[in-house]
């Protein structure tokens, strides 16, 4: 058979022989169903074990009957608002919810919008910051040929890809050995009249580390009684907006802080919805420049709408609203706490096998990061690691720092509803047993340094 196409039973059952069907061509004639379920089915079932991967933030696992309510739902098209009311409304409580959680001083006024995930709440959210300083510009009569916003070095890729599509110019504070996160210091060297906000990040990817939000804010409130800027913030919590409320309610990082305008949070990370939803809120309803708001008449109704897509599932949206309720805020709470202490747990083992350096331990995201120790080996890296993992099932990821600390390379493990203390126990295993073989090497492991950067998120 060549290489470019699959064998194929037509008559299935019973067997009759096979034909071939084109991978890069629709096959001229159709299958049985059953026969197109089983090709599909058994493909992708080769990929990666979701309970393994300890890579991802996104959810892996939901209750079964949440998958019942998917099922009833994904015909649904989120956009259609006047044939669907209903679910519109579900969306809107689901705002007014999270709204409420952050401290929106008029959680029942304030707009919010649920999106396809983080990355387009964060283009929403990043949209607003300069739609509004371009108003502001316009007013005072100055120019607004150069924008730029302000992030830290190890921001989530869609800020790069923000400031790349929409023509800002993106000012990176530079992570460093001592200054694991963006600080008060390094925002205020970064911003001008130009800045249209600063991004903070609760919950950085590449370690699960808060940045200081409450500091940053209060350096910039004491920067506009010097000079007059005003320069607001959004708060990436793509993880720690479903964190922070439960696990650390003491802290403040949100609309407490009258300089935080908008929040963006990943219902599909600790949100606990299966992938494909994100949410974006603005502080006040003012805080949204209307004319970034269309108004769509064409599906019947008349509804203002902010999105950079139009047809959306809404079965996720549904779900959403369903843990709400399902867990209330006392759920949220446990679930959280359970992944921060396995994280905790596994943090604390990892660092006593001997090779190893946290960056993070899992006390603000249930996530944790570490690197070997400066010169442990010269046999093996963390690449090699990964590596070895990998053939037992478990996906982590090895992944270099961003600028200014590219020369260290950092494995991180996250930990989400699901994975249990057993499993806990068992990557722990896996993870010694390795590294043991890994030490009983008497020379450098061979590798390919085309393969020492792995994924990650
Ligand atoms: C995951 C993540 C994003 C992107 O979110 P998606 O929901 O995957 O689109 C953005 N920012 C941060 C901090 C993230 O962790």
């Amino acid at each position: 058979m060549p290489p470019g196409e699959f064998s194929l039973n037509t008559l299935y059952p019973p067997s009759k022989g096979e034909e071939s069907v084109p991978l890069f061509q629709m096959p001229n004639q159709g299958m049985l169903p059953e026969m197109a379920y089983k090709k599909v089915h058994n493909k992708v079932a080769l990929d990666g074990n979701a309970y393994l991967n300890l890579a991802t933030f996104v959810t892996t696992w939901m209750e079964p009957i949440a998958g019942r309510l998917y099922a009833e739902s994904f015909n649904k098209n989120l956009i259609d608002k006047d044939a669907y009311p209903r679910t519109a409304e579900i969306e809107k409580r689901c705002v007014r919810i999270l709204a409420d959680l952050w401290h929106s001083p008029s959680p029942h006024e304030t707009i919010g919008v649920s999106t396809t995930g983080s990355s387009e709440a964060c283009m929403l959210g990043g949209l607003a910051l300069k739609r509004r300083w371009q108003i502001k510009r316009r007013k005072q009569g100055k120019p607004i040929d150069h924008p730029n916003i302000v992030f830290s070095s190890a921001v989530q890729v869609v800020w790069k890809k923000f400031a790349n599509y929409w023509d800002v110019e993106p000012r990176y504070v530079n992570i460093t050995p001592d200054r694991l996160t963006m600080d008060p210091e390094g925002v205020l060297a970064a911003v001008d009249e130009n800045t249209i906000g600063v991004v903070t990040n609760l919950g950085v990817t590449y370690t699960g580390l808060y940045e200081p939000v409450a500091a940053i804010s209060n350096a910039l409130d004491e920067l506009q009684i010097r000079i007059g800027l005003d320069i607001p913030i959004h708060v990436d919590a793509a993880s720690g907006g479903f964190i922070a409320p439960f696990l650390q309610p003491e802290l403040v990082w949100d609309f407490q802080l009258a300089r935080v305008k908008s929040i963006n949070v990943s219902g599909h990370k600790y949100g606990l919805v299966y992938p494909g939803v994100g949410w974006i809120v603005w502080r006040e309803a003012e805080d949204l420049p209307e004319d970034l708001i269309f108004r769509v008449s064409y599906l019947g109704g008349n509804m203002p709408t902010f999105a950079l897509s139009f047809s959306r599932p809404s079965a996720q949206v549904i779900l959403q609203y369903y843990n709400f309720l399902r867990l209330g805020k006392a759920g949220y709470y446990e679930v959280q706490k359970v992944s921060q202490s396995v994280a905790q747990y596994l943090s604390k083992a990892i660092q006593t096998i001997g090779p190893f350096e946290l960056f993070a331990d899992g006390s603000d995201l249930p996530v944790f990061s570490w690197r070997l120790r400066e010169g442990y080996t010269s046999n093996w890296n963390l690449y090699d690691l990964s590596r070895r993992l990998r053939t037992l099932g478990w996906q982590v990821p090895a992944y270099p720092l961003p600028p200014d600390m590219e020369n260290v390379t950092i494995m991180r493990v996250v930990i989400r509803n699901g994975f249990t203390m057993e499993l806990a126990n068992l990557f722990l295993r896996n993870l010694m047993e390795t590294v043991s073989f890994l030490d009983s090497l008497d020379r450098p492991i061979p590798h390919d340094l085309r393969y020492d950067i792995s994924f990650h998120h």
